[in-house]
């Protein structure tokens, strides 16, 4: 919640930054608490989605594990206090340096892309003397229905071992003495708004499963990945996602599981509404079709409408005059620099402030220094009153 008494402290303080509500992030962990931990499944927080250390302790005490996409994100899950034994390791492209790092700890999963990396992994784990405890990530070949830059579950893109590949796999996992082959993960895309896409997700993986029971694997896990989307249109009327029907979907449709752990990867929807991107108007420029607010923020502190096309809520905190369209534009002289094209907002004038809504997650850990911007601060709900 912005009050006013916050809008009058936002105004002390150097913009742009970012704001996180941390009240906010502890109920949308108590829902996911209530409704996944309770319910016996195991949740790791996609830390690529925000590593900043204020939120990872919250998140490592609501008792949440991790999925790392890269070494650094690893030795960053350490230092948070995460236990190794909560750590998945995805990625395409792990270099040798980071199968060594995940190796040192001794990871709970290496989520393997493909079958050369399986062999790469068991000869690094062999030169070591340690055994890796590996899942295969299978791509299931599931439209997302997402932005085509954040579907990843496709054939043609570039993520998972496609399932024609499965023979092959199971004659070469014999000779992969320094593997333990424990689990199967998925993870079909980013922003998945309906529940249909995971749907198709547990008729694939039910299907998948007997396949590896046919040749005699137990796996001891499922690993769902994770996806799932949320209002970034209306972020007041559903600040927390619906993890109940998240949940209550997976218990239904994914057959069989008493004696396997089901494992899940949120990202966005554990931090995407807690951050808001406080931003001050520069200038107001009249178009020829539309007004232009120019503000101090940009595509350097939040890319997402730039590379995906996001459309974030932008919220007036400090005029109430009559409405007017505007495009939000930041500073940076990319055209593609521009938060929201024709939007009806409070007249803007010079120093007024805006919350850019929903920018919690791939927002302040995608930010860059292109035209050599500083990297902004960040402010909590907890010190800000
Ligand atoms: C990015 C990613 C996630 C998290 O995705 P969200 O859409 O933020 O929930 C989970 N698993 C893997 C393997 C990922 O790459």
């Amino acid at each position: 919640m912005i009050t006013s008494a916050l809008i009058k402290k936002f105004g002390t303080l150097q913009t742009p930054f970012y704001y996180y509500d941390l009240d906010l992030l502890r109920s949308t962990l108590d829902e996911i608490r209530k409704h996944g931990i309770e319910k016996g499944y195991h949740i790791h927080f996609a830390i690529k989605a925000n590593f900043n250390n204020r939120l990872l302790q919250i998140i490592r005490d609501a008792g949440l594990g991790v999925d790392c996409v890269s070494g650094p994100e690893i030795e960053r899950a350490i230092e948070a206090g995460f236990k190794p034994d909560q750590i998945a390791f995805a990625g395409v492209g792990k270099t040798d340096e980071e199968i060594q790092t995940g190796l040192k700890y001794n990871i709970f999963s290496f989520n393997c892309e493909s079958l050369q990396e399986l062999a790469v992994l068991n000869d690094l784990a062999a030169a070591s003397g340690k055994k890796a405890n590996v899942a295969v990530r299978l791509n299931p070949n599931i439209k997302a229905k997402t932005h085509k830059y954040i579907s990843t579950g496709l054939m043609e893109n570039k993520f998972g071992i496609t399932p024609d590949k499965l023979p092959e796999l199971f004659n070469l996992l014999p000779g992969l003495t320094s593997l333990n082959l424990k689990g199967i993960h998925f993870h079909i895309g980013s922003q998945i708004r309906q529940l249909d896409p995971f749907l198709q997700l547990c008729e694939k993986i039910n299907i998948i499963r007997e396949q590896f029971e046919q040749e005699g694997i137990e796996l001891e896990h499922l690993n769902l990945g994770g996806g799932y989307g949320i209002n970034y249109a209306n972020p007041d009327e559903e600040p927390i996602p619906d993890f109940k029907s998240f949940f209550e979907l997976f218990r239904q449709n994914l057959a069989d599981t008493e004696n396997q752990q089901v494992h899940f990867e949120l990202g966005r929807s554990i931090v995407g509404q807690c951050g808001n991107l406080i931003s001050k108007v520069l200038f107001v420029k009249k178009g020829i079709s539309t007004n232009f607010a120019i503000i101090d923020a940009g595509m350097t502190e939040l890319i997402r409408p730039a590379l995906y096309q996001a459309e974030h809520r932008v919220d007036v905190l400090t005029s109430d005059k009559p409405k007017k369209y505007y495009d939000v534009v930041g500073p940076i002289c990319e055209t593609s620099d521009t938060f929201r094209k024709d939007i009806e907002l409070p007249e803007l004038q010079r120093g007024d402030l805006v919350a850019i809504r929903s920018a919690g997650a791939y927002g302040e850990v995608m930010s860059s220094s292109f035209n050599l911007r500083k990297k902004v601060d960040a402010y909590y709900s907890d010190e800000l009153v």
